[in-house]
């Protein structure tokens, strides 16, 4: 069966990469979250002390990073290394995240990002999830969705996750990392958040995980049929 790229992007914790597993998961495709390479980019100038505004040294350092994502053994879940190193747990803290929007307004990084997200999609067969992957990293991706869901439920999922791991924060500081993410990553000059004219939206306030599953798979299917009798 023809393989193809499904690019899914939307606002902040709208559930993108659960959505995204699972469709890799029916498919059997790669998954790959595009966000993590920006948490980890962010992460590493963060431990390098590299601020958002010394451009110079960014584009020095962008140099040097390595990121990767390999399945951990123990449980079949897929990590995000940062040169060699597991940053999986560092780069989902809120620190990150509220530095995370402003380092990826950068062009410069987001140069280095896309062209790493391009290379490891080019064998087809990958969703990958984030802000710009139908309108700039793959534009030509045959399913496109684009995913919202009401604020507050955005923020109030990201504060359960959260507080299952046992990081102290607190709702207000969440909802305002999401609406103020949701911002900078919409009103940015290159690779703005939008959603393409061609992309699907799904809204999830008000549907299931399996609903939404569901519902994308039947676009996913849809898809692939098409393409496949275009070019068959
Ligand atoms: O997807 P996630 O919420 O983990 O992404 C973290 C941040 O990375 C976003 O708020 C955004 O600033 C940036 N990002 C981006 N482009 C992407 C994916 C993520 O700018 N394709």
């Amino acid at each position: 069966m023809k393989r193809i790229t499904i690019a899914i992007d939307g606002y902040s914790s709208c559930g993108k990469s659960t959505l995204a597993k699972q469709l890799a998961l029916e498919l059997g495709y790669t998954y790959i979250d595009s966000g993590a390479m920006y948490r980890a980019a962010t992460l590493y100038m963060l431990e390098n002390d590299i601020s958002s505004d010394n451009i110079q040294a960014i584009v020095a350092a962008l140099k040097y990073i390595k990121i990767e994502f390999r399945i951990n053994p123990l449980n079949g879940l897929q990590e995000t290394y940062l040169n060699e190193g597991n940053v999986e747990r560092e780069i989902r803290t809120l620190q990150i995240s509220n530095l995370v929007s402003p380092m990826s307004s950068i062009a410069e990084v987001r140069q280095a990002m896309v062209a790493q997200q391009q290379y490891m999609g080019k064998s087809k067969g990958v969703v990958m999830d984030g802000r710009d992957i139908g309108t700039v990293v793959f534009p030509d991706a045959e399913l496109k969705l684009f995913m919202t869901a009401e604020p507050r439920i955005r923020a109030q999922r990201r504060f359960e996750e959260l507080m299952a791991k046992g990081d102290g924060v607190s709702f207000d500081e969440v909802y305002q990392n999401v609406l103020s993410r949701d911002l900078i990553d919409s009103t940015r000059k290159v690779g703005p958040l939008v959603k393409s004219h061609e992309a699907i939206e799904i809204n999830n306030s008000h549907i299931s995980r399996e609903q939404q599953l569901n519902l994308a798979l039947n676009y996913a299917l849809k898809a692939i049929a098409s393409n496949h009798i275009r070019k068959g």
